[in-house]
């Protein structure tokens, strides 16, 4: 029989386990859209004191979480600061040109950006010419930019700056479970200097699916109607509230195998000449790395990865990424890096 595959493509690949299966099933549920699912309730409430705010509303992608959190925050022909390659310019099909009608500035470098850096890409309100900023999005752990953590303390000076000039400021933390366990910072400190705050189940926790947005009660009043109005307001979805709970309790503190798994193939992949990886430069569960010029494309790295059991990802025509998560383990991630290794010193 052929081996499963190790699959790193994504930490969005795994299964539910038999434990989160008997959890969903268990899960006493109503209709959400009355308020009535007690799950959902309870991950709501869970979800904004984790988070250190009043009020949680769940989302079933976080795509649409971004979404959302576009339409309470900005106004169509707005302008909205962003990191370089953050998930809303490049993994949401174009959806924020065309249900928020805004525009995107990407500044900063390797998924992180200055207060400086904001500053000088903010434009003014009012002005006869510019479209106004209204709104600063930072994502972390960022994912293009291989799970990097933003800068705490960058983040509270960005978020303080954007105040001072009455810009509303937006986390978008699918990730931010990953970037609590690296840090050892709490989510709530995390989330602290931000007007709204996202996080995903369907990442790194494991759950099949579902994403939370928090914030003032306010604005989670308003992002019921929004959810609405994007189709995503749904029925008895306790079902996955009760995987998320599960995750919550059970797969939040072992994101540090994950990371640790990541540091492993990294350190394995970095002593090829043909690899380009900074070791250091993996702080979480995502590695991305570049192939020397003499070693074969990324395409046909994939290829042969694939035929020899091992799934990853082509980000580019010359670079790769890979992401641990709960469904690999230490060995697997062992036996892959050096797989990897090997059919990257192959001939081209
Ligand atoms: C995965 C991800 C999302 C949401 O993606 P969905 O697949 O829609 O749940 C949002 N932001 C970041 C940074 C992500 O990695």
């Amino acid at each position: 029989m052929k081996a499963m595959p190790i699959d790193l493509r994504s930490d969005t690949v795994t299964r539910p386990t038999a434990a989160m299966r008997a959890a969903m099933a268990a899960a006493d549920v109503g209709d959400d859209q009355f308020g009535e699912d007690p799950a959902i309730n309870a991950l709501q409430e869970r979800v904004a004191s984790l988070l250190g705010k009043e009020a949680a509303l769940w989302l079933p992608t976080g795509t649409m979480a971004n979404q959302v959190a576009l339409r309470l925050l900005t106004r169509p022909g707005d302008d909205v600061i962003v990191s370089r390659q953050c998930h809303a310019v490049w993994h949401e099909t174009g959806a924020s040109g065309a249900n928020a009608g805004v525009q995107f500035t990407e500044v900063g470098s390797g998924g992180v950006f200055t207060s400086e850096e904001f500053a000088a890409a903010c434009k003014p309100r009012g002005h006869v010419v510019y479209p106004p900023t209204t709104l600063v999005e930072i994502e972390s752990t960022h994912n293009r930019a291989g799970g990097v953590v933003f800068p705490q303390r960058e983040a509270v000076r960005i978020c303080s700056e954007a105040r001072r000039r009455g810009i509303a400021t937006y986390l978008d933390g699918a990730r931010l479970w990953n970037a609590a366990v690296a840090t050892g910072s709490s989510l709530a400190d995390l989330a602290a200097p931000f007007d709204l705050a996202s996080v995903a189940f369907s990442k790194g926790l494991g759950a099949p699916g579902g994403s939370a947005l928090a914030g003032s009660r306010e604005l989670m009043t308003r992002a019921v109607r929004c959810r609405r109005m994007l189709g995503g307001a749904m029925r008895q979805v306790g079902i996955f509230a009760a995987a998320a709970l599960y995750a919550i309790d059970h797969h939040v503190d072992r994101l540090a195998e994950d990371h640790a798994n990541a540091a492993r193939i990294a350190e394995v992949l970095a002593e090829n000449r043909r690899i380009l990886l900074d070791p250091a430069a993996v702080q979480t569960n995502i590695l991305i790395f570049d192939l020397a010029a003499e070693a074969p494309d990324a395409a046909t790295v994939v290829a042969r990865a694939l035929e020899q059991g091992v799934l990853i990802f082509a980000f580019g025509p010359r670079t790769i990424r890979a992401v641990t998560h709960l469904d690999v383990s230490r060995e697997q991630c062992e036996r892959a890096a050096r797989l990897l290794a090997s059919i990257i010193s192959e001939s081209r």
